[in-house]
């Protein structure tokens, strides 16, 4: 299936992608993580999304459509994909239904994960992740046994820039001006399903399983 996920930051899309990848083994290709990756690397594109992705606004549409155009082209998509993370803008989603139609392929379903504001801004600034082996902790519901060490491989926690408060706030603001108008694009066209994003990331999954299951008949 070729699944788009939608949500604000921090409600869950990465971990439900993840999910959705182990279990059926469709392809993960996260916006966020490949910029990360890129940032890390020092690569041109990760010099040009940094500013953007520290101040918590959106990398420009020309550079992150070109990205996931490559992406689409090279990766195994045989089996369908899961996008996470992208579209976050109209024009984005534009583009994507275009790339999907030259490669003779199309959506079959995009998942809306709801969180309430307040839960968001608690999840992504309790975030603290080990800079060794990746775990993802947080500060209140999953908290280290030594403050700011990994129990998993002794690596510091840090927290990434943009899940301080302030930016979270904006993150926030820069969803609903410009990605939250996607949830109307993709209603008009029938692929939207809304799955609660506040249970734990079980209970999400299995309801994001049903959602699946209902789609494929
Ligand atoms: P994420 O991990 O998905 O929250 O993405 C982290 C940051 O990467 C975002 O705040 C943006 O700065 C940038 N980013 C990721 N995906 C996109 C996208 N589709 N369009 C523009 N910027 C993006």
């Amino acid at each position: 299936m070729n699944i788009v996920l939608l949500g604000a930051p921090g409600s869950g899309k990465g971990t439900q992608a993840a999910m959705i990848s182990g279990r059926h083994g469709t392809p993960h290709i996260s916006t966020g993580d490949i910029l990360r990756q890129a940032v890390t690397d020092g690569t041109s594109l990760g010099l040009k999304a940094q500013g953007y992705m520290d101040r918590g606004e959106l990398v420009p549409d020309e550079i992150i459509i070109g990205v996931v155009e490559e992406c689409l082209r090279e990766e195994d998509c045989e089996r369908g994909f899961i996008l996470d993370g992208f579209p976050r803008t109209v024009a984005q989603a534009e583009s994507l239904e275009e790339s999907l139609k030259e490669m003779g392929g199309s959506l079959d379903v995009v998942l809306n994960i709801e969180v309430e504001d307040e839960e968001i801004i608690r999840r992504l600034t309790g975030r603290r992740i080990c800079g060794k082996c990746g775990r993802i902790f947080h500060l209140l519901f999953d908290p280290p046994r030594d403050e700011g060490v990994c129990e998993v491989c002794g690596g510091d926690l840090y927290q990434r820039a943009d899940d301080t408060e302030e930016t979270v706030r904006r993150r926030l603001e820069v969803y609903k001006e410009q990605t939250a108008p996607l949830i109307d694009f993709y209603k008009r066209k029938g692929l939207l399903r809304n799955v609660r994003g506040e249970k734990s990331a079980a209970d999400v999954f299995e309801h994001v399983q049903e959602t699946l299951e209902g789609i494929r008949g």
